[in-house]
């Protein structure tokens, strides 16, 4: 511990974003970094706990506590601290493939769960980690490291989001020949085409992704298995598969009105307006565009979250997020102790672009959509909304019921339906015969990821239902373990 007293001296402090006027004049990072001293300051503050809370990763109340990926924090933390960056970067490279993107959009359970919190300011764990791999970067200690050798195996990775990347990384150390099949143009699954630039600048995924390249993964994209190429075939063209497709299915709103033009899915809006800015700063127009448009985002989460800022980014007319569930208190209610995910209202960054824009947060909250309405021609231009009482559950029906003379009537251009995600689409699991389980997401058990089919694996968000990137990484890393135990009869892939 590198400064017993500095949880008492130093208040916690995060780099302060970018002006939310300004910075929805374009897409780059609204993110920046403290300068060094005020980072070893924050590091400083770290107790390093005799239990740290903060890197035992796990669920509890259905929700991440700590470091899914165990990070080793109170570690890096001490380093920073003692201005030790190169040594904290390998520390951060043990468990994590990828800081780079945790360090950006990880909600990090690790504060929520970190010690100090219970009475204080938790510790700015992902800044610290974000600073760590950024300065790693800037200063030439991030190279490529191929294996010093190979083991003749081959593996097929279907899918290349956070799980397939980081399963890849892993397989490939071990000195297996690594093939990543992906459906898109480009590499890396919602990293590339969900999170927005704003969140997640794309040369950064493109750079991990390079890096991956040189050291000998071989990458596939445009190729869409179970279509393009028979599920079937890479089972007999590799020694071993992992499933990484993520859960893509999105959740429909199947009310009067849906088919009217100007209702989208969420996924619609976010992977095509990033093609658009990247194959051509947004010049072939190949995308749903907001500018003057009324906009109505209905659900919350990143999804919906993200939807406001390219939204906003588009210079849309006006905006309204609607979220069915109640405004979450302003601080940890008796249900929700420490170190469970603290559920409180959090004013994420395109509310906050909304409300500078708008002088009002975008949120509704406790509202059901009920019909969308549209001209002769159509095309959308209004929908019904109510508000829903969830103290009061519908027989037989959703735990809430709505309001009665709560009916209003919102005039709107374009809806996207941010509603979550119903699990991976079917045809791999039909074509090889992969069990599905009662969400019909893959069925392969937690720390195991072997699927019914001998030499089958799966893991991310196909296996567990849509999650988080941490997750992700966690999952590919133990997939690429257990697979490599099942090619080699043993394993020192952690
Ligand atoms: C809009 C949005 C924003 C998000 N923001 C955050 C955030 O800020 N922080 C966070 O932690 N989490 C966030 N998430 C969740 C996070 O992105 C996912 O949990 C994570 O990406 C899952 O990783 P994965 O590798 O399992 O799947 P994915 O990232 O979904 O990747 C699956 C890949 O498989 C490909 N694929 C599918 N089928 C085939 C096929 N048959 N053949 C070839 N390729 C195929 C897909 O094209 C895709 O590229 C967000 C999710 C969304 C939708
Ligand atoms: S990956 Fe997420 S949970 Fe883990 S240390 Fe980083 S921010 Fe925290």
């Amino acid at each position: 511990m590198g400064k017993p007293t500095g949880f008492k001296e130093f208040e916690r402090t995060l780099p302060e974003d970018r002006d939310p006027t300004l910075r929805i004049l374009d897409w780059n990072e609204f993110h920046d970094h403290l300068p060094v001293d005020q980072l070893q300051e924050q590091g400083a503050r770290c107790m390093d706990c005799g239990v740290p809370f903060c890197h035992t990763g796990g669920i509890m109340a259905n929700m991440a506590s700590g470091c899914p990926i165990n990070n080793l924090i109170p570690e890096w933390n001490d380093l920073v601290y003692r201005d030790r960056w190169r040594d904290a970067l390998n520390r951060l490279h043990k468990t994590n493939n990828f800081p780079e993107f945790t360090g950006r959009v990880c909600p990090a359970p690790c504060e929520g769960a970190c010690v100090l919190g219970i009475t204080d300011p938790p510790v700015t764990i992902k800044s610290i980690e974000q600073s760590i791999i950024d300065r790693g970067f800037k200063e030439g200690w991030v190279t490529a490291s191929p294996p010093s050798k190979r083991t003749g195996k081959s593996v097929a990775i279907v899918g290349s989001g956070p799980a397939g990347l980081a399963a890849a990384a892993q397989l490939n150390q071990a000195g297996h020949n690594v093939t990543v099949y992906e459906r898109s143009d480009r590499i890396g699954g919602l990293l590339m085409y969900g999170i927005p630039n704003m969140k997640l600048e794309k040369w950064i995924v493109q750079r991990r992704v390079d890096l991956m390249a040189e050291e000998g993964v071989q990458f596939v994209t445009n190729t869409e298995i179970g279509k393009d190429l028979p599920a079937t075939q890479l089972m007999e063209e590799f020694d071993a598969t992992i499933l990484c497709v993520g859960a893509t299915k999105p959740r429909d709103l199947p009310v009067p009105g849906r088919d009217l033009n100007g209702v989208h899915f969420a996924m619609e809006f976010l992977h095509g307006n990033t093609k658009s800015l990247l194959d051509s700063d947004h010049k072939d127009a190949n995308y749903i565009n907001a500018k003057g448009k009324n906009v109505i985002v209905i659900g919350g989460g990143d999804t919906g979250t993200d939807c406001l800022g390219t939204a906003m980014r588009h210079g849309c007319n006006s905006l309204i997020n609607f979220e069915i569930v109640n405004e979450p208190p302003d601080e940890r209610a008796a249900n929700n102790p420490w170190p469970q995910w603290p559920r409180i209202f959090r004013v994420d960054y395109g509310h906050a672009e909304a409300a500078a824009k708008f002088g009002k947060d975008p949120r509704l909250f406790q509202i059901e959509t009920t019909e969308f309405i549209g001209d002769d021609d159509g095309n959308l231009k209004a929908l019904k909304a109510c508000e829903v009482d969830w103290s009061k559950p519908t027989p037989d029906g959703p735990p809430f019921s709505r309001v009665p003379g709560t009916e209003q009537t919102f005039e709107v251009d374009l809806v996207f339906l941010a509603m979550g995600f119903l699990g991976p689409e079917q045809i791999i699991a039909e074509q090889l015969g992969v069990s599905t389980d009662s969400r019909s997401n893959f069925q392969a058990e937690y720390g195991k990821y072997a699927t019914n089919i001998d030499g089958v694996f799966a893991s991310g968000d196909c296996r567990r239902g849509q999650s988080l990137i941490v997750w992700a990484i966690n999952e590919g890393r133990e997939a690429a373990r257990e697979c490599d135990r099942y090619l080699m009869g043993s394993t020192q892939l952690p």
